[in-house]
């Protein structure tokens, strides 16, 4: 089946996804509609992700909480087009877990670990496989074998926000669509504010609006300093230097940031940022999936050399870090190593003046917690 075969509605429908510019909000912004035509070559299984695996992320369980019977019908949709069966991803044990069953649908309980949501994990995982990404990848959507020489199959990962998104151009058209957001990064699109703010949200929002504003729909508090952007894919940047910014391509291009899948998680300030990046490489050192060398020993690797120069920032300290640093990009299985590297680098420029105070013997954060 070639897309020229397809019935006159799934034509209809891709033409209006392409009209409406809609990308995968899960991260990646791959235009939707282009994936979607190359589902419809041949039969495609469809696993719809609602694990909200990014540090901070919760606007997918939000969609399911939220507009469940509009993301069904998006499924619908989309199962439609790939004439495969459709399930549902969510965290074992989660609340959205046990919505998605109480809707009644086919969902895979995915371990709640930092890579078991990575799209090539889900497609191992639903094969039988466990949830950690394959390292040598058929292109999922034609299906191939991976490095053990098992059959996958067709299939297409969507996030559950990008599927609400289909069932909406579906209803409204593409004209809707783009009535919000910028005409390089159009229609409407969630983002979620959390950590120190009065009030953590999910917003329904669009690219283009200020990032104050979003700051502000949270709560958040006067005395708080730094964001981190997207998680551990991320990137820091000072609320100072960020508010008046759009949140859009352009806008958060100065931070090394990008819209991503929409999460801003602001910085509790009576504790050392240097202390915060120290526990995020921790934590991303103890979930590699035990696979690829840079995942195994570069991560654990700048963790400790990340502790290291935090204690003593010395211009060799810096160098090993610096030396590790470049080791990580390029050479996963994944791009786990990749973003961790990205969210290291990014703090080493935003809180350099912090850490010209740690080698000056000083931590105005330890003086706070101390008054
Ligand atoms: S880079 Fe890490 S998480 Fe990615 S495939 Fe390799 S071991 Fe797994």
């Amino acid at each position: 089946m070639t897309p020229a075969t397809l019935n006159s509605t799934g034509v209809q429908l891709l033409d209006s996804l392409e009209a409406a510019g809609l990308t995968g909000r899960g991260g990646a912004a791959f235009p939707s509609a282009v994936k979607l035509r190359a589902l419809t070559r041949r039969r495609t299984g469809v696993i719809v992700n609602a694990c909200d695996g990014e540090l901070g992320a919760v606007k997918d369980g939000w969609v399911v909480a939220n507009h469940r019977d509009d993301l069904l019908r998006g499924a619908t949709i989309v199962g439609r087009l790939a004439r495969g069966q459709v399930s549902f991803a969510a965290h074992r044990g989660s609340a959205t877990e046990e919505r998605l069953r109480r809707a009644g649908v086919d969902t895979l309980d995915v371990p709640g670990r930092y890579v078991s949501s990575e799209e090539s994990s889900l497609i191992n995982f639903a094969e039988g496989g466990l949830a950690r990404p394959m390292t040598k990848r058929p292109l999922y959507i034609q299906g191939g074998r991976d490095s053990t020489g098992r059959r996958i199959p067709p299939t297409v990962v969507l996030n559950a926000e990008t599927v609400w998104r289909i069932a909406q151009i579906a209803e409204h058209g593409p004209e809707w669509f783009r009535r919000y957001g910028t005409a390089a990064e159009p229609g409407p699109r969630l983002a979620s504010v959390g950590g120190y703010v009065g009030r953590p949200v999910v917003i329904e929002t669009q690219a283009g609006v200020p990032i104050g504003d979003l700051l502000a729909a949270a709560h958040t508090r006067s005395d708080a300093e730094y964001v981190l952007i997207n998680g551990l894919g991320g990137a820091f940047a000072p609320i100072v230097a960020i508010t008046s910014s759009p949140w859009s391509r352009e806008g958060l291009a100065r931070f090394d940031a990008r819209l991503g899948p929409g999460i801003i998680e602001v910085l509790d300030p009576r504790r050392c940022p240097l202390d915060i990046v120290g526990d995020l490489l921790s934590y991303a050192s103890g979930e590699s999936a035990g696979q690829c060398g840079p995942c195994m020993f570069g991560v654990p690797e700048l963790s400790a050399l990340w502790q290291q120069f935090v204690r003593s920032p010395s211009a060799r300290h810096r160098r090993a870090l610096e030396v590790n640093l470049g080791l990580l990009p390029g050479r996963g299985g994944c791009k786990f190593p990749d973003g961790v590297a990205g969210v290291a680098r990014s703090a080493l420029a935003v809180f350099s003046d912090h850490i010209a105070e740690h080698a000056a013997g000083r931590c105005r954060y330890a003086a706070r917690r101390s008054s």
